[in-house]
């Protein structure tokens, strides 16, 4: 375990409770000599992700009972947290985060602004503030005790810690690590090492050729002299309309902090100095002030406190503001870092994911939004990191509506259809790095404003989602899916092995297209993809644009497991490009461009000339119509769009962009892997048994499979039909039985062919019956919903098949 700050004692705790003892955790200096001595230690439960929702309240349950268990005292203060809302959009916000926080069980109310002022002993002016969210639960502690008692408790169990032992040097061979060398301590020969190194993540990395794109930001807050009326057990307080937070501190203080609009990266380039040492950073007044006039305006005593000190504190901070765990590309190089002021809070729920990762192989959650794997080549770049980070800093107490598209860094990874898009008017988003069509504005259609969601689903939205999606149904859409990652598997042993990780039966005659889910042990689905027989001997592997780096990693991790030799593992996005064309007219508009053959049947794929392009044309759809992916060399694909764009014209058939597909394939009932489908979801809950050839052998995830199946399924996923057309699930809302919480939206949206408003959550067996009624709650109001037969789109399949 390399650094002694909180996240190395948790993870070094959790090991030792999962029975392993031969662990040496390494420090360069003292315990809690990086971020940890000078967090703030604010502890709030409910976040943006069911995962680290639960990861935090985990770690609420742990920070109760460990002074019991270790003699150590965390100073752990449950004083409960209030988070006002001070514009309606943002009252809007905590109506949402009401509504996910009963999924959860969380104690979470919205109360009105007297009784948030009467929480907070009177101490604010209510002027402009609309109401609170209040959860009891929350609270803060002492950073170090934390980490003390967290070490203390590892130590007893048999954890080594060794301070003042810098890590110089990982050794690693033949991909896997084999040990860490120390200066002035003898090296240790080793199969795991986690580098828990905080903002110095980056730089231990580099010691294995590990991008780890943590990126130091200057952290600051406050102490004031005492305050009359401050008593240390009124909750936590976040403002975020004004940028700050508050928290009570011993003898009636506060502490006062908050994310400033300026941020400030610091020692990105070369990492922080070696000496760098239960050191803070020089304050910085200036750029504290919008935080202080935040405080001023919201808690008129602060303007008269003193200030005790600024405490300017680096943290490491990462480009999508997700914490980054997990084992890197290097066997055995585990990664925890980069907790963007939250790792306080999120300690305990670190340990325990990481401890399991390590001994298990895998984490009991859902961790893929944290997950080391989720970053491309391009975060290698410092520059990349950086401006992305900063973006996240600099908008954390935005609100965030869905659908939202950051700016930063774009355009980088540009397909051959790109210039032609944009002509086009194409608004792009990106994913992974790559810009991809969300609609066409030259697509809008004001004759559709009637359909725009009510409120948030509003935001991000055009009249151009309907148009597409329903030109796809009724003529035909032509679409950019250059992004979709794609993996060759080839060699001898590339059919058995597929074999091995997918649960669908890929040995099928060349030119078979299979769909298939990789599973883990307990049988979850770790991804989602189709998989094409190119050869005997070689098959490509279709799956999401930004999920790419992910499969390719567990896919080799599964093939190092194995020691299968003689087979090959490759990833060719960026050399093909896929163009989808689909919809009743298709077949025309593709005949027009090549004089072979198109009678094949579906999920088949042949090699077509189309224009002057060699193509691999496969007949498959995510959207629920007749139609082609055209696969072609990445020279070719400028070429192949416009010869596709020139002959679809005549038919009536418009280029679409990504969010068409989403709404497509949500009434055509097809599943979304990261939201209806996840590493703890199998594919039986998830309707999904027709993709698993229990019949072929054995496979990966197969015995998981066979117990759930014996024992009956216990959940499902189903489809909701929502009472009001106009009021969308966005994902995560609540569904309620008779006044209880029963399941959560996966997610959510209009099909605009059916005409209905769709939401997919995982339900108990027993409610999933077709016309079960139903509650979700969307924005604090209960919206009737019902089970539906699925999929409502095409139940028959006609029209993938016509
Ligand atoms: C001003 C401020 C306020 C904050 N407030 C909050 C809050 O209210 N709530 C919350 O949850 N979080 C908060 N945080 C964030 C929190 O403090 C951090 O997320 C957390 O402390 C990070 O812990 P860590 O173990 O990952 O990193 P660190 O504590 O930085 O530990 C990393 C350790 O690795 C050691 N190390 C580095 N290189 C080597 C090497 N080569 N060999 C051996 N050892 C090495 C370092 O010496 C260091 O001790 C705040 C942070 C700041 C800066």
């Amino acid at each position: 375990m390399i650094g002694g700050g909180v996240a190395g004692a948790s993870i070094a705790y959790h090991l030792t409770e999962l029975g392993w003892r031969d662990i040496v955790l390494v420090e360069r200096a003292e315990l809690t000599a990086g971020s940890t001595f000078h967090s703030a230690g604010l502890v709030g439960q409910l976040r943006s992700s069911v995962t680290l929702t639960r990861m935090m309240m985990y770690g609420v349950s742990l920070y109760r009972r460990l002074f019991e268990e270790t003699g150590v005292d965390p100073g752990w203060h449950e004083v409960g947290s209030l988070r006002l809302a001070s514009s309606r959009e943002r009252f809007e916000e905590l109506r949402r985060l009401a509504g996910w926080g009963q999924t959860f069980g969380l104690p979470l109310e919205i109360v009105s602004t007297e009784r948030a002022l009467e929480l907070w002993g009177g101490l604010f002016d209510p002027t402009g503030v609309q109401g609170a969210a209040f959860l009891p639960t929350d609270g803060y502690l002492d950073p170090s005790g934390l980490t003390m008692a967290l070490a203390e408790g590892a130590r007893r169990r048999g954890a080594q810690i060794l301070t003042g032992a810098r890590v110089v040097g990982i050794e690693v061979e033949r991909g896997a690590v084999r040990g860490v060398r120390l200066q002035d301590h003898d090296p240790i020969a080793t199969q795991v090492v986690v580098n828990a190194g905080g903002m110095y993540a980056h730089q231990i990395g580099r010691l294995a050729d590990v991008a780890v794109p943590v990126v130091p930001f200057a952290h600051q807050y406050v102490l004031t002299t005492p305050i009359e009326g401050v008593r240390p057990e009124i909750p936590t307080m976040r403002d975020p309309d004004r940028l700050v937070y508050f928290r009570p501190e011993a003898g009636g203080a506060l502490v006062v902090g908050g994310y400033e609009r300026n941020p400030a990266p610091w020692a990105v380039e070369k990492g922080p100095p070696p000496n760098f040492n239960s050191t803070l950073l020089p304050e910085d007044w200036e750029r504290f002030e919008p935080l202080a006039e935040g405080a001023f305006g919201l808690v008129p005593a602060t303007q008269r406190a003193q200030i005790v000190r600024l405490i300017n504190g680096p943290e490491a901070f990462t480009p999508d503001g997700e914490f980054i765990l997990g084992e890197s590309e290097i066997r055995g190089f585990f990664v925890a870092a980069g907790f963007c002021a939250h790792g306080i809070a999120g300690a305990g729920g670190i340990g325990k994911v990481m401890a399991e990762w390590i001994v298990d192989g895998e984490p009991e959650y859902d961790v893929w939004k944290m997950d080391i794997r989720r970053f491309g080549g391009h975060y290698r770049s410092r520059r990349y990191a950086l401006v992305r980070a900063y973006e996240v800093y600099a908008t954390y107490y935005d609100i965030h509506y869905p659908n939202e598209e950051r700016s930063a860094g774009r355009p980088l990874k540009t397909s051959p259809a790109y210039i032609s898009l944009r002509e086009l008017g194409a608004e792009f988003g990106e994913k992974a790095g790559w810009e991809r069509a969300n609609w066409i504005r030259s697509n809008e259609d004001p004759a559709f404003e009637g359909l725009r969601p009510r409120g948030w689903a509003g935001q991000h939205w055009s009249t151009a989602i309907p148009a597409e999606v329903l030109a796809t149904r009724e003529r035909g859409g032509l679409f950019d899916e250059s992004s979709f990652a794609k993996i060759e598997v080839s060699g001898d042993g590339a059919c058995a092995f597929l074999q091995w990780i997918c649960a669908n039966d890929v040995d099928r005659e060349v030119g078979r297209v299979v769909y298939t889910q990789l599973l883990n042990r307990r049988g979850g689905v770790e991804s989602d993809l189709t998989a094409v027989r190119l050869d005997h001997d070689r098959f490509r592997l279709v799956t999401g644009t930004a999920f790419g780096t992910h499969d390719l990693a567990w896919i080799r991790k599964q093939l190092a497991a194995r020691g299968d030799r003689g087979v090959e593992v490759r990833d060719v996005t960026g050399s093909i490009v896929c163009f989808a064309l689909w919809g009743p007219r298709a077949r025309e508009t593709l005949a027009e461009l090549t004089t072979e053959s198109l009678d094949f049947g579906y999920m088949r794929a042949r090699p077509v000339v189309v224009g002057s392009t060699p193509c691999l044309a496969a007949r498959v759809t995510y959207v629920g119509e007749f139609g082609w992916e055209l696969y072609a060399p990445v020279e070719y694909g400028a070429a192949l769009w416009r010869d596709l764009l020139q002959a679809g014209r005549e038919h009536g058939v418009v280029p679409c962009g990504y969010r068409a597909i989403d709404a497509l394939r949500l009434e055509k009932g097809y599943r979304a892997w990261g939201s209806d489908l996840t590493p703890e979801d199998t594919p039986l809950e998830a309707g999904l048994g027709f993709a698993v050839a229990f019949e072929k052998g054995e496979f990966l995830g197969r015995e998981a499979l066979e117990k759930q199946q014996a024992e009956g399924i216990a959940r499902r996923l189903s489809c909701l039909v929502l009472a009001d057309p106009r009021a969308m699930a966005l994902g995560n809302e609540p569904v309620f039985s008779d006044g209880r919480v029963v399941g959560r939206v996966t997610s959510g949206g209009v099909g605009y062919a059916v005409g209905r408003s769709i939401a997919y959550a995982y339900l108990p067996a027993e409610l999933s019956g077709v016309g079960r009624r139903l509650e979700i709650e969307v924005f604090g109001e209960r919206v009737p919903a019902e089970v539906a037969a699925e999929p409502l789109y095409d139940p028959s399949g006609e029209r993938v098949r016509a």
